[in-house]
């Protein structure tokens, strides 16, 4: 019963599991002792009635107290029990799958954050674990506890007098089948409400990230109300749900309960007819009122389950997804970049078509081509970012998808479009790029990026919080700390992306002279926009839709007078000398 593929579907962990055996047998225990408290009854009611039609003082009546003592005792027990086991070690499970997620999120390749945006994963690990916590405390103990239960003691009815035992059961398998037939219903119906909440969480994100846009453009009024749209069908979607939920789940409740008119009728009748004493039916009438308690219980959790579905597919899916793994050690010799005939494909679409070149130690090697020709690609497979689909990345002659990523990256000093900063001081963002470097080296490797002119005028110099994402700093600035970063890391690998078009001249100066810093003596693979870089590197990779169509040293790709490169560069000569 609580095998791999139960584990699977409620996204249980080992602990998990063991938590709700426990709270299934405790369940059943709980149960069964109620029974027992039923049988006290019975038996009190036994010996009332002799007391009432031969007139005798109940004979034994020291036995039932004592009988109730040790009940109440024993119950008041094996309720904690039951209530530790099924919430005290889920809040356990809960912790273990969240801390559980958050690592298993961060080994991901990235290309999975391309398929789950960031509300997405934020609803998972916030509300997917908090529906699937409510199964687990709630709901899989008190299910399976019940099941269990109901058969032994359907089992005992069944013995005792099997006429009255289908008369009182029958209802249980018909409600369970109208259940079980509704299923696809309310998982279709839960699939769409949790569909329709995605898109207010997306929507409420995207209109938060994009306020400035939005009251500069004057379009709250559009926006507010496509958001309402999405809340309204939210709304309906969720009543939706809840209706399919409610009408099976109180049908089902009602066709159970019809169980006791027929129990009352099947025993009347063979009353009538002498077949049974009324004490037989009277203790039948007492055991259903509770045989029917696990079940209605039973029935509303049915229906959980069945929602939490999508939730435990979406949690499994971030587990089933192959994290990118490898060695923890990278002991390259030395650290030139091979491509060797590399295919990749974000999704469908092909991005790269064997591409090989190498991007020498040493050099700088320059990546140019036409927008969207897979220039960032590249840069992004070179540091295992994503997995290549097809050939291999080696470095120093390693395969890179060898090595674990975090291993791998402690070689690279990335500078990047994005530049990430974190809502901390100036000293401490730059300190990212080297774990534990005192404030001498930070100062140092700032001044070398020629950040210091632009943190001296900010008034608390090196330690002034720059906002969130440096909100404070203009992209100059963002670029200069992050080149710090990398020189303080001083990293042999050395991707870069020239993207200093928004610069204005001064800026572009300060960090080109920083940037000439950074890159003395590195493996170098930058994704080239202006000639002037191009001109200076030591190799030229020319990319065209995702293949490598022209390669060598500047001053050979331009003795070609046909070639693609000689065009861009002729091209953008004209342009610089353009003006307005
Ligand atoms: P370049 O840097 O030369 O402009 P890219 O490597 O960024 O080119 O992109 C190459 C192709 O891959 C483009 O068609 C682009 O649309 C696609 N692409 C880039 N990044 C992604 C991504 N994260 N998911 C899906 N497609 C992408």
């Amino acid at each position: 019963m609580f095998g791999p593929k139960f584990q699977r579907k409620y996204a249980l962990s080992d602990q998990g599991i063991a938590a709700t055996k426990k709270g299934t047998l405790w369940t059943v225990i709980v149960n069964l002792l109620m029974m027992v408290g039923m049988g006290i009854l019975y038996f009190l009611m036994m010996g009332l009635m002799k007391t009432l039609v031969d007139g005798e003082v109940l004979p034994n009546w020291m036995i039932f107290v004592g009988a109730t003592v040790v009940f109440i005792v024993l119950s008041i027990i094996t309720h904690y029990q039951q209530y530790y086991a099924t919430y005290g070690l889920v809040y356990e499970e809960v912790k273990t799958m969240r801390l559980g997620l958050a690592e298993r999120l961060r080994k991901l390749p990235l290309g999975f954050f391309g398929k789950r945006d960031l509300a997405d994963l934020t609803e998972t690990v916030m509300g997917d674990v908090n529906r699937m916590e409510h199964v687990w405390s709630h709901v899989l103990g008190y299910l399976y506890g019940g099941y269990i239960s109901t058969a032994i003691i359907a089992v005992m009815l069944l013995a005792m007098d099997w006429r009255l035992a289908i008369a009182c059961l029958w209802g249980v398998p018909v409600a369970f089948a109208l259940l079980f037939g509704s299923r696809r219903l309310s998982a279709r119906s839960a699939e769409k409400a949790k569909a329709t909440s995605l898109a207010v969480a997306d929507g409420m994100q995207e209109a938060l990230e994009n306020i400035r846009e939005i009251h500069a453009t004057n379009q709250e009024q559009r926006f507010l109300g496509e958001l309402n749209d999405k809340i309204d069908a939210l709304e309906r979607a969720k009543i939706g749900a809840e209706l399919v939920a409610g009408l099976f789940v109180n049908g089902a409740s009602v066709i159970m309960r019809l169980g006791v008119a027929t129990t009352i009728l099947v025993g009347a009748s063979l009353i009538l007819s002498g077949r049974i004493d009324f004490m037989l039916l009277f203790m039948f009438l007492l055991v259903i009122t509770r045989i029917y308690a696990p079940f209605d219980q039973s029935l509303a959790l049915i229906a959980e389950v069945f929602m939490s579905e999508v939730s435990a597919k979406r949690l499994m899916e971030i587990y089933d997804t192959p994290a990118a793994e490898g060695a923890e050690e990278f002991k390259p010799t030395g650290h030139d970049i091979v491509f060797k005939d590399v295919g990749f494909a974000y999704d469908d679409e092909q991005v790269l078509r064997g591409v090989s070149f190498v991007a020498k130690e040493g050099e700088v090697t320059a990546l140019v081509g036409p927008s969207g020709s897979g220039k960032s690609t590249c840069a992004r497979l070179a540091a295992r970012l994503w997995d290549v689909s097809q050939g291999s990345i080696e470095v120093g002659g390693v395969d890179i998808t060898s090595v674990d990523p975090e291993a791998l990256l402690g070689d690279y000093s990335m500078v990047f479009q994005n530049v990430t900063l974190f809502d901390d001081t100036v000293m401490e963002n730059i300190r990212l790029g080297k774990h534990g470097a005192t404030d001498e080296e930070v100062r140092a490797a700032a001044a070398a990026a020629n950040c210091d002119e632009f943190v001296e005028k900010l008034p608390a110099g090196y330690n002034t919080p720059i906002g969130e994402n440096g909100a404070r700093l203009s992209g100059g600035e963002r670029q200069r700390i992050s080149i710090a970063r990398a020189l303080l890391k001083d990293a042999p690998i050395v991707l870069l992306d020239e993207a200093t078009a928004s610069l204005d001249v001064e800026n572009e100066t300060k960090v080109q002279s920083a940037l000439s810093r950074l890159l003395a003596g590195k493996t170098v693979l930058i994704i080239a926009h202006r000639m002037r870089t191009v001109e200076n590197a030591d190799k030229i990779v020319v990319l065209s839709e995702g293949k490598v169509i022209e390669e060598g040293a500047p001053s050979e790709l331009l003795a070609n007078e046909d070639g693609v490169f000689t065009r861009m560069h002729a091209l953008q000569s004209a342009s610089a000398g353009w003006s307005v």
